[in-house]
């Protein structure tokens, strides 16, 4: 069995906001030779998520309304938490979006279901991050 690993670097210029990192990580497969196997992909930051979902904006619109209607990110105070930052929120919103997705590899492929593509999800952006893709199979 052949594994591969390797980390995705991303600085999100916002606060918040959600990247297709499909073309990254279809890029890293290709890389890791590796044909038939699992991939794993995860967000390395506990403010971040990686979800597999549609590439619509209102969806993403979506998303953004109904994750501040969970856990807005003003007024900060409301969250203990935020005794010395102001993220709270976004460990919530990292919490409901998701921590990783795993896609089957199939022929060198993602195999992926209809409209499927991986996100990157940015909760407290303005600084570098990384999410690590690991491929095992052969
Ligand atoms: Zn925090």
């Amino acid at each position: 069995m052949k594994h591969y690993r390797k980390e995705i670097f991303l600085e999100v210029p916002t606060r918040r906001a959600f990247v297709n990192i499909t073309p990254q990580v279809e890029a890293i497969l290709k890389e890791s030779g590796i044909k038939n196997g699992l991939l794993l992909c995860n967000a390395m930051h506990i403010t971040a998520s990686v979800f597999i979902n549609d590439d619509e904006s209102g969806l993403h619109h979506d998303y953004e309304v109904w994750l501040e209607k969970i856990a807005p990110h003003e007024p900060v105070s409301q969250y203990r938490h935020n005794g010395y930052e102001d993220n709270a929120d976004a460990h919530i919103k990292r919490q409901i979006m998701g921590r990783e997705v795993v896609v089957a590899v199939t022929d060198g492929k993602l195999d992926f279901g209809t409209w499927e593509r991986i996100f990157y999800g940015e909760f407290d952006g303005r600084r570098k991050k990384r999410v690590l893709v690991k491929i095992i199979g052969e």
